[in-house]
């Protein structure tokens, strides 16, 4: 079985170099091929060795293979497929949801509400405070930093929300804050709740303390 595995990926190491000499044309591809191939075989072993439960699956190739899709990517591959993936924000890593009472959580696409599944860009706003990286490019939340203006007092955490269905969530940034903890981050953003209301939005599943 291992060397069934081991002749797959070396099969296609040998046929991606072959195919590079034969097809000049597609040389970026196969190229960027070559560099995804370690990583594919990487994953398919630990998934073999360790393999995830069924329902984490998404979160798991989330956690455990994008990441290193995503550097290979931004390494090797054409200049348009690198530009496409830093738009898409994907090196920052993914978008998880946790469940608000039994704190499990999974994996979920970006720029999709989760209440209502709406995907138009222009109906998600995402505010967050002056300062912020999300902030310069979205809506700003002003006036919550002390002492300057600058110092955002929620650097890590914005508001999403949705203009087709009126819900909001918070987003804890954990490539923000390596210290965060998501269910606590979001107790204390309550003045970004408070902001999110006033706006018209109702949170899309109120945290423990009703907010
Ligand atoms: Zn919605």
């Amino acid at each position: 079985m291992a060397q069934v595995m081991t002749d797959t990926w070396e099969r296609r190491r040998v046929r991606t170099e072959v195919l590079r000499g034969r097809y000049p044309f597609a040389a970026e591809m196969l190229d960027l091929n070559a560099a995804l191939l370690p990583v594919q075989e990487a994953a398919f072993l630990d998934a073999i060795t360790a393999p995830p439960e069924p329902q984490r699956i998404s979160a798991y190739v989330a956690d455990q293979v994008v990441p290193g899709v995503i550097e290979v990517t931004m390494a090797s591959g054409p200049e348009r497929l690198q530009a496409a993936v830093a738009a898409e924000d994907l090196a920052s890593g993914g978008r998880r949801l946790v469940r608000a009472r039994c704190h499990g959580d999974w994996g979920y696409p970006r720029m999709t509400c989760t209440s209502c599944g709406e995907q138009s860009g222009s109906r998600l706003p995402v505010y967050s405070e002056v300062g912020t990286a999300a902030g310069e490019r979205g809506g700003v939340v002003r006036g919550l930093g002390i002492p300057a203006e600058t110092d955002a007092l929620f650097p890590h955490t914005r508001i999403e929300a949705c203009e087709t269905c009126g819900r909001y969530l918070l987003n804890i940034d954990l490539a923000g804050d390596g210290q965060a903890v998501p269910l606590v981050d979001e107790l204390s953003a309550l003045p970004l709740d408070l902001y999110a209301r006033d706006l018209g939005f109702t949170k899309i599943t109120p945290n423990l303390m009703g907010f």
